[in-house]
């Protein structure tokens, strides 16, 4: 049997950014990633929009974007390697969120917040949103804010990113799925998958929308689902360079620009549901999201739909907020889950800071201590509203 000091079971961004950050924090032990879908087709890091925001209505998430941020601006040459430099597409085209008549005052409130923390985010009134975006539909919107700094970037570059740098400073990885976690009176003593067993006292359950289902393999309960939400690539009628910053309706509904007049759509609808079920489906967008779209912005009046695909949110259902650090009741089992939406936007800060506490035992970077899954217990949650 095998030992191996770090298994991180999930090869999607919190998998390989925990990975990458032990290693390069000068973890000397050995690290295992275990991925069972080897092309990635239903891992939700290749499935996002993409989008990163550092306008969150809580200090904790703020800071993890903050945090992110920096590492994307510098993720070509922090992850480089002898076959090159990745590029990530990073698009700081800024994120304008609309408010309505009643959101308004939370939004000023978010706002003062956002500025204590250093975010570069401004209260607009109607008329500068309607500058930044000229094709907007003004009714019913109040103010809006918008920070330059956020925007969006491609998904499986960053992916990749991280994966090839990890690998070049000593991670394996495997692609079998993690059957069971076995243990003892110390708490983790091992894995299995379906052909192999590794000795080991440190799991790290980077399973995405499958956490839960993982979880349970260790006999334990978590509350991680998995939620189905759907993105629409639409040809707009507007000249192939206009780039939007990704806006963000009073609904939720938001989009942002593609390459070649393209956007990207997303949005909550009726069909979203906790399922592991991939299926695509056209009607949602016709019923649901273009009559908003095409009453924000009336030139999408016109838009073709010409694709999209279906994801699964990694939910948490009680605070929609990330679930990080050690499971209170199995020593050993580390959690890196339920990032509700915003995985991309936080994962080299979840990674970070994941890293660390298996390391030294303690965050030296980001505190990342409120969204310990030992919370839920205590009745300490940490509720998002800013959530899409
Ligand atoms: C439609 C959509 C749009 C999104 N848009 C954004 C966005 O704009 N910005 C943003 O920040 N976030 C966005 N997200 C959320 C983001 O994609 C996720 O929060 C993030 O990718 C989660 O990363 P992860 O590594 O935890 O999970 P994943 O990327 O899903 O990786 C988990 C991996 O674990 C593997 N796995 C699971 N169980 C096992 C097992 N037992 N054995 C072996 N392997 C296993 C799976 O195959 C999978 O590859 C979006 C998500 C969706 C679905």
């Amino acid at each position: 049997m095998e030992t191996v000091d770090v298994v991180i079971v999930g090869g999607g961004i919190m998998g390989w950014s925990t990975a990458y950050n032990l290693l390069a924090d000068g973890f000397d032990g050995s690290v295992l990633v275990l991925e069972r879908d080897p092309l990635r087709r239903a891992t939700s890091t290749s499935l996002a929009v993409g989008g990163f925001r550092q306008q969150f209505g809580t200090e904790i998430n703020i800071r993890a974007v903050r945090y992110s941020v920096s590492v994307y601006e510098n993720f070509s040459e922090l992850m480089e390697t002898p076959e090159g430099r990745p590029d990530i597409s990073l698009r700081q085209r800024g994120y304008l969120f609309l408010a309505g008549e009643k959101a308004w005052p939370v939004f000023q409130r978010r706002y003062e917040l956002q500025r204590r923390l250093g975010v570069e985010v401004s209260l607009l009134k109607p008329a500068e949103a309607q500058e930044l975006v000229p094709e907007l539909d003004l009714e019913g919107i109040a103010g809006a804010t918008f920070c330059p700094r956020d925007g969006y970037l491609d998904p499986y570059a960053v992916l990749q990113g991280f994966e090839a740098k990890a690998r070049q400073l000593g991670a394996r990885c495997l692609y079998e799925e993690a059957v069971a976690i076995e243990r003892d009176a110390r708490g983790v003593r091992g894995l299995r998958t379906s052909t192999s067993v590794f000795a080991t006292r440190t799991v790290v359950n980077a399973a995405g929308a499958w956490a839960g289902e993982l979880a349970r393999r260790a006999g334990l309960d978590l509350p991680v689902r998995p939620w189905r939400r759907q993105v629409y690539v639409c040809r707009a009628p507007v000249a192939p360079d206009r780039e939007f910053p990704m806006v963000v309706d009073t609904t939720g509904v938001h989009f942002r620009s593609e390459t070649g007049g393209l956007i990207v759509v997303g949005g909550a609808t009726s069909t979203d549901a906790e399922t592991f079920d991939l299926i695509w489906d056209r009607s949602a967008f016709v019923e649901e999201i273009w009559p908003v779209l095409a009453a924000r912005v009336p030139l999408f009046d016109t838009l073709r739909l010409e694709n999209g695909w279906a994801g699964l949110y990694d939910e948490n259902p009680i605070d929609h907020n990330a679930i990080v650090g050690r499971h209170p009741e199995l020593p050993g089992f580390y959690l890196i889950n339920g990032f509700s939406g915003h995985g991309l936007m936080q994962g080299p800060c979840a990674g970070k800071a994941l890293a660390e506490l298996i390391m030294w035992g303690e965050y030296r970077t980001v505190d990342r201590s409120p969204l310990s899954p030992a919370r839920f217990a205590a009745g300490k949650l940490v509720v998002e509203e800013a959530v899409l």
